[in-house]
């Protein structure tokens, strides 16, 4: 008689590889429905519609959130403009005082902020916790501090605000995305009609509501909640002087010819396919840290992530070696579990939209690999995954999949590299990784991308300048060079 063994469950919540250690979410509290926050205060949306947002690790309904139409979008750009002639004529020092008061509170109630982010995005809570929600607070201050020093900024110039700013952005990295958009805004005298992604509302709704408690003058900051139809009511009202949109290429092309002919000012941060190139002189373990940062980061879905690995021949076998070992321990789960590496995909459409590209790449003919890892049984889930023998003409390789996927194309020669890597439609980032400060600084100016990391991956801040070339947009955020594009001279 052969002895019965007990199989392994794949059911994560009851087969532990690891102590889970969950965030306590007791102390958060969600309303069911979300109104319109016009002219301070929060309005019910002139349709009475109202759509769900998801929780994508349980596919639960987390609350209804307003959707805005047409007269919505007027109320909200009325009031800006109103609030416009009193907030560009405060004292800069005064403007400043108020971002620096909203910066604070958000520190104080970043644990809430954490939380939500990641219950409505499906972002690990490590990842909300320590990454976006500090970072979007330090916008904040970044932009409080240049608040009375334009004059020095842009000396002899007379630099003026433009007006009311529309703006819309991505599920991606939803606060900070609001705090990228807002904080240059204000600090340069503008006044904001904001606009999130539909999946993920509700942090810039709970922004509102510290916006309200920071005692900001009303209709400086209003937040209009909806999908397509309400971006496009913000990017086509005659009353708006600036759009700033992050977001994908397709829509960003359609901004960029709804608004052409008229006088309004446009910044568009679009999608990428940034080129990872990993030298035979590289520090490998280190490399092989970056190459993961790079592309699992936030389950992929980062428009700068190193989507596109390229390895030099001598160090292919070990880099690939090192790589499949390092993704073996990843831990795919609970978005809301300290441990967890990779959470849950936004939504169910950008999991079929993955998913579809992983069967592309398969019928394109390179080799796929995916780390063995357990996934939960409910929410959208995607194993990290590799497709190694990619060739440059491979659709995985040219096209944007935001998701955890990475080809992997190995080269001989620092010209060669350089080919492959800016033939492409996209050049928002790239990351080199060598021990030789020449060979950076000779490929830094050579490849086509408006970010270059050299020996690191991913990393953000407020004082330095993020934007791309090509079809991944114009215009830069952070840094001095983010008030430009929110002035006149
Ligand atoms: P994705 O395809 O990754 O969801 P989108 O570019 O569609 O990216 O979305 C980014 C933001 O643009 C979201 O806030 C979305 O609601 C908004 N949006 C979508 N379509 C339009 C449009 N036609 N005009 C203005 N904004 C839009």
């Amino acid at each position: 008689m052969t002895k019965k063994t007990k199989q392994p469950s794949l059911d994560f919540k009851t087969d532990w590889a690891y102590a889970p250690a969950l965030e306590d979410t007791k102390h958060i509290s969600l309303k069911k429905q979300y109104d319109l926050f016009i002219d301070g205060e929060f309005v019910k949306p002139h349709s009475k519609k109202y759509f769900a947002t998801y929780n994508p690790a349980t596919e639960q309904k987390l609350a209804d959130i307003a959707e805005a139409d047409q007269t919505d979008v007027n109320k909200a750009v009325s009031a800006a403009r109103k609030a416009f002639e009193k907030w560009s004529k405060i004292s800069a020092s005064e403007r400043g005082k108020y971002i620096y008061r909203i910066a604070r509170l958000m520190q104080e109630r970043a644990r809430e902020f954490s939380v939500i982010e990641t219950l409505d995005g499906g972002k690990p809570i490590r990842e909300s916790r320590d990454i976006d929600i500090p970072l979007a607070a330090n916008h904040f201050f970044y932009y409080a501090g240049w608040a009375d020093k334009l004059e020095y900024a842009f000396p002899n110039r007379n630099p003026k605000p433009l007006g009311v700013a529309g703006q819309i952005i991505p599920w991606n990295f939803p606060l900070l995305m609001a705090a990228w958009k807002i904080a240059p805004a204000l600090a340069t005298g503008n006044t904001v009609v904001l606009k999130p992604a539909e999946s993920t509302s509700l942090t810039a709704l709970k922004l509102a509501e510290l916006i309200r408690d920071s005692g900001l003058p009303n209709g400086v900051v209003n937040i209009v909640t909806g999908a397509g139809s309400t971006g496009a009511a913000i990017v086509n009202h005659p009353d708006i002087n600036k759009i700033a949109f992050t977001g994908s290429t397709d829509v960003g092309k359609l901004i960029q010819k709804s608004i052409a002919g008229t006088s309004k000012k446009l910044t568009l941060e679009l999608g990428g396919k940034a080129a990872n190139i990993i030298f035979d002189d590289a520090p490998i373990d280190q490399a092989v840290e970056g190459i993961i940062n790079g592309i699992f980061f936030n389950q992929g879905h980062v428009c700068c992530a190193g989507s596109r690995l390229f390895i030099q021949e001598g160090v292919a076998d070990v880099v690939i070696r090192k790589l499949k070992d390092r993704m073996e321990t990843l831990i795919v789960g609970d978005p809301l579990d300290k441990n967890t590496d990779i959470g849950a995909i936004n939504s169910k459409e950008q999991l079929s939209k993955i998913n579809k590209y992983i069967t592309i790449g398969k019928n394109e003919g390179a080799e796929m690999y995916q780390s063995s890892c357990a996934l939960p049984t409910k929410g959208y889930f995607c194993r990290p995954t590799l497709f190694l023998n990619a060739s440059q003409s491979h659709r995985i390789v040219q096209e944007e999949i935001f998701g955890p996927v990475l080809t992997i194309q190995t080269f001989r020669t620092i010209e060669e590299v350089i080919e492959k890597a800016n033939n492409i439609p996209y050049g928002l980032s790239a990351g080199v990784w060598t021990d030789k400060g020449s060979k950076i600084f000779n490929l830094t100016s050579k490849l086509r991308a408006g970010v270059v990391w050299a020996n690191t991956y991913n990393k953000f801040d407020p004082t330095s300048p993020f934007g791309g070339y090509k079809e991944s947009g114009f215009g830069r955020e952070g840094g001095l060079h983010g008030l430009m594009p929110y002035l006149t001279f």
